[in-house]
């Protein structure tokens, strides 16, 4: 059996977290997390309640390989900030929890520093969820982080392919680490994940590793001048650093504060986050009318049958589509 707190007013969870009180923080995203009718009720009220306060922050992305050094390089970034006067929030999203049965993230250890320090608030994702229901309950934390005042949320997702998007798309600056000399740099462009990208670390680069990552960086730099731009008003950097050393932690600190200042003045900011919400209405949209869809019970029980027709290929993906919405709409279209 899990412990679980009682559950609290709106009112007090409302009061908890705008005081910044960690521990009402977090019992605000266990709340948010639940898949229980009456919690995401009262999720809703408080996600209402305290929107005036948030979108203050810097929403920062940042994604890579398992192994390429994400959580030392949050730890020293997340650090410096802390030491700069901010306050810092890290939410991990791992998808790959769900297929191994354990969470690689769900350690809080893997950021050594940070989670000793009461300034930080880390959060790992629940696992065993879909991508989207992942995407939908870091939105929201990131949304009550807002609340409580951390003015630095930095969302982590492990680089195997999926949630990259679902995180570019929550955030204002996207960052991607490679390591040198993996061949990454190429393989991150096949999938598409460059092109998310505002600015990319080749990172590991100290002691022995600082000849190749210099060699990598040469590579990325010209890489990225035919890439084709995520936004006209920015051109995506490459920089090398170190999670260990520190190296290009304050540079690349620079480059967001010059990527926020040049996207406030030109009114991108205010344009790109109505432009996310826009978006994240309508994932959420398809994502209940999916499970309507498929909860239908003339369609539940059709299903199987048909999406293995559609797989063996004796019938064709449109014709399934057509056959499966007439049976949908004949309660209701
Ligand atoms: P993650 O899986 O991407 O979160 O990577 P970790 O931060 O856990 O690091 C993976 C391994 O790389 C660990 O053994 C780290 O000690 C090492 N590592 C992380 N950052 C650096 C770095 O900047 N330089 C070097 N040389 N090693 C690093």
């Amino acid at each position: 059996m899990t412990f679980r707190s009682p559950r609290l007013s709106v009112e007090a969870y409302e009061r908890g977290v705008i005081d910044g009180d960690r521990g009402m923080l977090a019992r605000a995203v266990t709340l948010v997390e639940s898949r229980s009718e009456e919690d995401r009720q009262l999720a809703h009220n408080l996600l209402q309640r305290v929107l005036p306060m948030t979108g203050r922050s810097h929403r920062i992305g940042i994604t890579g390989v398992p192994g390429v050094g994400k959580s030392t390089f949050i730890d020293t970034l997340g650090m410096r900030l802390l030491e700069a006067g901010h306050r810092v929030a890290v939410l991990a999203i791992d998808p790959t929890s769900q297929l191994s049965g354990g969470s690689i993230l769900g350690d809080k250890t893997r950021m050594h520093r940070l989670a000793l320090d009461p300034r930080a608030f880390i959060r790992p994702s629940p696992s065993g969820l879909s991508p989207g229901g992942v995407a939908r309950r870091t939105r929201e934390t990131m949304l009550l982080c807002e609340a409580a005042k951390y003015d630095v949320v930095l969302v982590e997702t492990v680089g195997v392919g999926q949630g990259e998007t679902a995180v570019a798309d929550m955030v204002d600056f996207f960052l991607v680490l490679v390591l040198p000399g993996a061949g990454d740099e190429l393989q991150g462009i096949k999938k598409g994940v460059f092109e998310l990208a505002d600015t990319l670390v080749v990172n590991k680069a100290d002691g022995e590793g600082e000849r190749l990552a210099n060699i990598a960086l040469t590579d990325l730099k010209a890489a990225l001048r035919y890439l084709p731009r995520k936004r006209a008003i920015w051109q995506p950097r490459a920089l090398a650093a170190s999670g260990i050393t520190g190296r290009g932690i304050d540079e690349l600190w620079a480059v967001i504060e010059e990527h926020r200042r040049l996207l406030e003045a030109n009114g991108e900011l205010t344009a790109l986050r109505a432009a996310q919400q826009s978006t994240w209405m309508w994932a959420l949209i398809r994502e209940r009318l999916e499970d309507v869809f498929r909860q239908h019970p003339d369609v539940s029980s059709t299903l199987p049958r048909i999406e293995r027709a559609v797989e063996a290929g004796t019938t064709t993906s449109s014709a399934a589509a057509d056959e499966l919405l007439a049976i949908f709409g004949r309660k209701y279209l």
